[in-house]
């Protein structure tokens, strides 16, 4: 078997299979190297649907987004697959929320489309919605549904025909940086070298990594379906998307995929290891979101059709991670989770290229600088 590359990524997750797929497009020799099987669900990638949105709080986002929705269109109108689905979002939350205002500034100075609405507008135009008093609410039409399974199937698929080699069931032991020039992996299969090597292995990054032990915090988040009283109500051509900025934080989903509308409580869930959490869903978290949902979106309301665990891999400041190894500058450590990265996806692999390239991408900025970006969580008391 060859052992020898131009770049290794460990990870075939969402964001390696991106770095393969835009590096294997520039005509590099890519080995990708996945410990499970290619789209498996026991890391952060599967599930049939994520949010994609403009309306970012934090301008170096707000701008991701954009050259993001350029890049997914793209892909979806190169491979003739169907990988985004607009529905428009509504950001919710009360009328001096602080990821409202930075939002709403976000959208102007871009250019973007958007409508400020009342509790009272609001429930004129959505009749499903029964918004709190004081709720002000920032409707944007560019926003959707990205499926990531089957961007994932895809990017892989599309990686092998453009030269890359995909190697499942490949964990990757350890990694030999003793000549930074030419880093090693182990695996069961044998060793390979490269010239530059990409650790994305998302919540298993500090087993390949030590220096992350403790910046990284692995949590299992739940997605629950939920089968409405009125789905008519609920279909994605009548319902947008939607995100409840409170705490926690409270995201969902039209009726897309199974006849049931998805709920999500931003980072709620338990602190787990991924090799051996239990993969069940709690039923507390489910009955907050009912309490939500009978509170707000009454005719949501009915019984439970799923209910699905995922892993974040969550920094301490909340950003996504680049940065080289400080053992070796051609090894990239890459965290792009926080519960947020899947929309980003096409613009984590154009920053990972980039870098392969010896150059920084315009969009990565010193904010995904580990010292910056994931400082170690406080040791608990
Ligand atoms: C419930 C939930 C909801 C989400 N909702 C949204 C959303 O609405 N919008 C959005 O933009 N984002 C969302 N996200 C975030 C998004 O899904 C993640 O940012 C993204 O999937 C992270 O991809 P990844 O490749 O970094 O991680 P993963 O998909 O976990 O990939 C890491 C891969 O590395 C492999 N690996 C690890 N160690 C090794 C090793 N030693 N050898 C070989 N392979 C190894 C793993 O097996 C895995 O396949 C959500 C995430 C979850 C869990």
């Amino acid at each position: 078997m060859k052992t020898e590359y131009d770049t290794i990524v460990i990870g075939g997750g969402m964001a390696g299979i991106a770095a393969a797929h835009e590096l294997a497009r520039r005509g590099q020799d890519v080995l990708v190297l996945e410990q499970f099987g290619f789209g498996h669900d026991r890391g952060s990638s599967a599930g049939p649907s994520r949010i994609f949105r403009l309306s970012q709080p934090l301008r170096d986002y707000a701008q991701m987004a954009r050259r993001a929705l350029d890049l997914w269109r793209t892909f979806q109108t190169e491979y003739a697959t169907p990988l985004y689905r607009p529905t428009g979002l509504l950001d919710l939350g009360s009328a001096d929320n602080a990821a409202l205002t930075d939002i709403q500034t976000n959208l102007r100075e871009s250019g973007q489309d958007f409508e400020v609405l009342d509790a009272a507008s609001l429930a004129r135009r959505y009749p499903q919605w029964r918004p709190g008093d004081d709720w002000q609410v920032i409707y944007s039409p560019e926003a959707g549904i990205l499926n990531p399974s089957l961007a994932l199937e895809l990017l892989t698929a599309m990686s092998g025909v453009l030269g890359a080699t995909l190697l499942d069931r490949t964990p990757v032991l350890d990694l030999d940086l003793r000549d930074p020039q030419a880093p090693r992996v182990r695996t069961g299969r044998g060793v390979f070298t490269a010239q530059r090597l990409i650790v994305a292995a998302g919540a298993w990054l500090p087993a390949l990594a030590p220096l992350l032990a403790g910046r990284l915090r692995v949590t299992q988040e739940q997605v629950v379906f939920f089968r409405p009283r009125q789905p008519e109500a609920f279909v994605p051509e009548r319902f947008p998307l939607f995100i409840q900025w409170q705490t926690p934080e409270v995201y969902g989903f039209p009726m897309f995929h199974l006849p049931g509308v998805k709920l999500g409580l931003h980072l709620s869930g338990p602190q787990v290891s991924p090799d051996t959490r239990d993969g069940l869903p709690r039923p507390k978290l489910t009955e907050v979101m009912r309490a939500f949902l009978e509170a707000h979106l009454p005719g949501a309301a009915g019984p439970v059709m799923q209910a699905k665990t995922c892993l974040y891999t969550t920094t301490r400041s909340g950003d996504f991670v680049y940065d080289t190894h400080p053992e070796s500058e051609n090894v990239l450590i890459v965290s792009a989770c926080s519960g947020t990265g899947f929309k980003f996806m096409p613009v984590h692999g154009e920053i990972i290229a980039e870098w392969v390239a010896g150059r920084r991408h315009p969009l990565c900025t010193g904010r995904f600088g580990l010292e910056r970006a994931a400082p170690p969580f406080a040791a608990p008391g």
